[in-house]
């Protein structure tokens, strides 16, 4: 009687638990697993890197978290890669406006990269203390992965099945026509240290200062052109997930991407960061700093990484797939397009605030419904803010009282970046 009773009572819940944990298990495949590792050798004493994984976008709300991986590589001292990592996360989440969506704030996040790198910047120069730093700040939000970098710490995505591609730009005056270009028409120039006779050596330096790199933050004592605005890319992982390399360029002087993530594959990621410090050693032994990343994004079902992805959907993926990379864009596409849709979602480079920080006009009002300065997010009297696109080539088109505006600081470093003044000389 008993049992007879179980049974009947199995067969009415059996539907209930069903869909609970039907529920559950969609609720859990939304949100991949995230696993990291990390290791670093230290010549200089000038790597530094930033790992919290406990950030919210709704503070108090745990279903809202995201993790944050970020490398800074100082040269001429530590003062500005130490910083940033004290300071750049903030600077970026109070230039993101409150009360978005998910959706809506992954959106927001490559414009609030842009003014966090600028008013870190911007804030650093202001102490007064020499150095700088590149910067490689990366953003996992589910499947979602953000990276905004300046200078030369990459970050590389090694897609499940073997497909390896950079999510950023070697901001890198050897290796970037496009950067080098930027630099001299900012009034920036371009060439090797030369020795007695005149012959050249070394990579390419811009002057005056003599930095390899085109973008950093800091270096006050170099030339305006030198400037914090990064390179930003926002892909969206299938559900097979992938693993994020980030590392400094120790690594990357020793190895290729593809190098990197070949020396670690199979290995978890708390040992693989290990592994890839130890196989750019034994390349190149240890000549500069040496600090790398790893992040894993696993699906929460793991036999889902682990399975060969179906032939058929293969099909269906490579139509999905779409990249706006350049070169070498069939090859990569044709390999990534056999392991899973990686969805690019946004890039851009562009070295100009005004391109960088649009014409929305929301963005800008604090919720007094006062103007606020674009970058640097300090209140503007309504006399007082300066549109982004005051006087640049884009005021044709846009009204030069369209927002975003800055303040009369910032609208100062804007045009001083763009080779507009020479550095160091105030508007009045
Ligand atoms: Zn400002």
């Amino acid at each position: 009687m008993a049992s007879a009773e179980g049974r009947r009572h199995s067969h009415d819940l059996v539907p209930l638990a069903a869909l609970i944990s039907r529920e559950m298990k969609n609720e859990k495949l939304e949100k991949p697993t995230v696993r990291y590792g990390c290791a670093s050798q230290s010549k200089k004493g000038e790597d530094f890197f930033l790992i919290k994984t406990d950030c919210q976008r709704v503070p108090g709300n745990p279903s809202s978290a995201y993790s944050v991986f970020a490398v800074f590589d100082g040269h001429n001292g530590n003062a500005a890669a130490i910083y940033s990592r004290e300071h750049l996360l903030n600077h970026i989440i109070s230039a993101m406006p409150r009360g978005l969506g998910r959706e809506d704030w992954l959106q927001a996040l490559p414009r609030a990269l842009v003014a966090g790198f600028v008013k870190t910047d911007k804030e650093f120069q202001r102490r007064g203390e020499t150095s700088g730093t590149t910067a490689t700040f990366v953003i996992v939000d589910g499947w979602t992965v953000t990276v905004a970098c300046v200078g030369d710490s990459r970050c590389i995505l090694d897609a499940q099945g073997g497909a390896v591609s950079n999510l950023t730009v070697d901001h890198r005056l050897e290796d970037n026509v496009e950067e080098r270009e930027r630099v001299t028409a900012s009034g920036g120039e371009v060439g090797r240290l030369s020795i007695f006779g005149g012959a050249e050596i070394g990579p390419l330096r811009c002057w005056p200062g003599g930095l390899c790199l085109s973008r950093s933050i800091g270096d006050m004592d170099v030339g305006e052109f030198i400037v914090p605005v990064p390179h930003v890319k926002q892909v969206k992982l299938s559900n097979v997930g992938g693993r994020l390399i980030i590392a400094s360029d120790g690594i990357w002087d020793a190895l290729s991407s593809d190098m990197a993530a070949k020396s670690c594959r199979g290995v978890p990621a708390e040992l693989a960061a290990r592994q890839v410090v130890k196989e750019a050693l034994r390349t190149r032994g240890l000549k500069d700093d040496t600090t790398c990343i790893v992040v894993d994004i696993i699906p929460p079902d793991n036999s889902i990484q682990l399975a060969p992805p179906p032939k058929k959907q293969n099909k269906l993926r490579a139509l999905l797939f779409r990249s706006k990379s350049k070169g070498s864009g069939s090859k990569l596409s044709k390999k990534l397009s056999a392991v899973g849709i990686v969805e690019e979602l946004f890039e851009e480079g562009s070295a100009m605030l005004a391109e960088r920080l649009g014409t929305d006009e929301s963005v800008g009002k604090s919720t007094s419904g006062l103007f606020v300065c674009a970058v640097c997010q300090v209140d503007l009297a309504p006399s007082e803010g300066i549109s982004v696109h005051a006087g640049s080539i884009f005021s044709t088109s846009t009204k030069p009282w369209q927002g975003p505006f800055l303040c009369g600081d910032c609208r100062n470093k804007k045009d001083a970046m763009e080779g507009k003044r020479p550095s160091g000389v105030k508007v009045a």
